[in-house]
């Protein structure tokens, strides 16, 4: 769905265009780091960085952003790669910051040889006690003026694999008395002695973030460097690593030629979840949930695992929009995108979550009866399929009540109601054991009241689900609730461990799908009818069969 209007983002790219900035061209990136699974904000990211190169025709690379090797890897890299594919984006060239390690490496022996660099010595308390405040300036380190000669020579040693970590760092030598924290002399380079996952033991010392992103961008020739808004306090420093890199090639006189220019947009949070990924690894590495791709949390394999599809995750971020401001959107706007997405595309099938047998006793014993059942209504291109009717079949217990009120359209004794794709029956009966539960209904079927038959064109209220005992398969069907009882445990002083639902997962293990089903495999967009949007799960095997609730068929949510 294309957008009415132009985001603030596509403004300014419009405006680039128009002064005919960087000959035209335009270069986005997505630049992920490798340390955890995508999640629905990075989709936000993805959306934008890939939507503004297609929408001008440009080009969005992937970076990952890989300067931290302790908690990256290759794991995270390979699925970081099928979760954007799965979105739907296609990207340029794929690079990694690590390649720039060399280039990086060269830059910062510039900086300290024209004294814009020193090493200092002392812990990182230390530096965080002198960094000041946003009024007060802070203080200078006592090795912020030692020699050039002495600095190269820590710097190199910091490259050793007998450096200690937390021992030296690099810092810029720019302004300790800067209103913007971030010019207070930022630490360049840390001492980090971990294998690296793509350059193995080669580095021993490694760029910070803001040492590395815009050089990146800047290598690479990305026009827009689209971020969130917590790096508008970073976008100065910036700009001036870009200008220093400038001045190191040569390129003083051209500095407002090529340069990557940082736009910022808000964050995507959603109600009842955390987008936090320590928080999420938490979940994970503690056994809170079952793994990264759990249909209960917000990554994308999660979403993808429960059955969501990739067009009503961007129908969603489509729908939210991109501003200046950040803001708390509601989990129940995805789920409404989800079931209108589903709706047009999900196949129709029964399915019994909560079985009780109903007798048709004036069905003939043995006799079967093939019944067309219509895939999808919204797409009548997708065809039908048959679900077989015998005398003895399952539905679900909520669908009948001994005693019930007037309005209730459902089974009850002396009433008729409708057996979807089949016949009208008029309920007779039931059976109780000793302590009251109802062990079987019986019914009585009205042999001219088939679907698509004359006998079937009169007024009956209720119409019910069902599948044939002796053709259907046993299931298992998981359905999931918010992952944490408040709206937005982000913003709670209490550990985000207590805020956890408790009854986020629900299983019902005895359930009964038409045999049909039996062969839809994940990724194939199912309806149970009258219950919500299912998908198989993986774990579902020909001997047991697991399927995902994605979504319910109404928002249960609306308060
Ligand atoms: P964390 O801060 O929890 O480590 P991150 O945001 O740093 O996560 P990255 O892999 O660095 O994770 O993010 C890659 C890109 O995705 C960045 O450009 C980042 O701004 C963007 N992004 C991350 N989270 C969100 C979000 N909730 N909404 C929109 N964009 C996001
Ligand atoms: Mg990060
Ligand atoms: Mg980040």
């Amino acid at each position: 769905e294309e957008r009415k209007s132009l985001s603030f983002v596509e403004q300014l790219v419009e405006e680039d265009l128009t002064k005919g900035k960087n000959g035209g061209r335009i270069q986005t990136r997505f630049p992920p780091e490798p340390n955890g699974y995508l999640h629905i904000g990075h989709a936000k990211a993805i959306c934008m960085d890939f939507g503004v190169a297609e929408k001008y025709h440009g080009v969005c690379n992937l970076r990952f952003d890989d300067t931290n090797p302790s908690k990256e890897n290759t794991e995270y890299v390979e699925n970081i790669l099928n979760d954007i594919e799965w979105l739907g984006f296609k990207w340029g060239n794929i690079y990694y910051a690590s390649d720039y390690f060399g280039k990086l490496w060269d830059f910062a022996i510039w900086m300290i040889k024209r004294g814009l660099a020193y090493v200092d010595e002392q812990s990182p308390e230390q530096i965080a006690a002198q960094k000041g405040t946003p009024t007060e300036p802070g203080q200078d380190s006592p090795y912020r003026n030692r020699p050039i000669e002495e600095n190269l020579k820590l710097f190199l040693q910091m490259n050793t694999p007998e450096a200690v970590e937390g021992s030296m760092v690099l810092r810029a030598k720019l302004d300790m008395a800067n209103p913007n924290m971030h010019f207070r002399d930022p630490i360049m380079y840390r001492i980090i002695q971990i294998p690296h996952h793509r350059t193995g033991l080669a580095w021993h010392t490694y760029p910070m973030y803001d040492f590395a992103h815009g050089q990146s961008d800047y290598f690479e020739g990305v026009t827009h460097s689209i971020c969130t808004l917590e790096f508008v306090p970073h976008r100065p420093l910036y700009d001036k690593f870009v200008d220093f890199l400038k001045e190191m090639n040569g390129e003083m006189e051209y500095l407002d030629d090529f340069r990557p220019r940082q736009i910022e947009f808000n964050r995507l949070n959603l109600t009842y979840t955390v987008m936090s990924k320590r928080k999420l690894h938490s979940l994970v590495d503690e056994g809170l949930v079952a793994g990264w791709d759990d249909p209960r949390m917000p990554t994308i394999c999660g979403m993808r695992r429960r059955g969501y599809s990739p067009e009503s995750i961007r129908m969603f971020i489509n729908s939210i929009g991109y501003t200046k401001f950040e803001a708390l959107n509601d989990m129940a706007l995805l789920e409404a995108s989800v079931r209108e997405d589903l709706n047009k595309r999900a196949c129709r099938v029964s399915a019994v979550l909560n079985p009780v047998k109903l007798v048709v006793t004036n069905y003939p014993e043995g006799k079967t009866e093939e019944m067309e059942a219509i895939n999808n209504p919204e797409n009548p291109e997708d065809g039908n399929h048959t679900i077989t009717f015998s005398r003895e079949l399952w539905i679900e217990r909520e669908d009948f009540m001994e005693d019930a009120p007037k309005k209730f359209f459902r089974m009850t004794p002396g009433k008729e109601v409708r057996l979807k794709n089949a016949y009208i029956v008029k309920c007779t009966g039931c059976t109780k054991d000793s302590d009251g539960t109802i062990t079987e209904i019986q019914a009585e079927y009205d042999a001219t009241s088939k679907s698509g038959d004359i006998g079937a064109n009169r007024k009956v209220k209720g119409t019910l689900h069902w599948v044939s005992v002796e053709h259907c398969r046993k299931a298992e069907v998981r359905v999931y609730d918010r992952l944490f009882c408040v709206e937005n445990p982000s913003a709670d002083k209490r550990d985000f461990r207590e805020l956890l639902n408790s009854q986020s997962l629900h299983i019902y293990d005895n359930c009964f799908v038409e045999t049909y089903v039996a062969d839809k495999r994940p990724g194939e967009y199912l309806q149970f009818q009258r219950i919500g949007y299912f998908m198989a799960d993986p774990d579902s095997t020909s001997e047991k069969l697991v399927f995902n609730k994605t979504v319910g068929l109404k928002d249960t949510w609306a308060k």
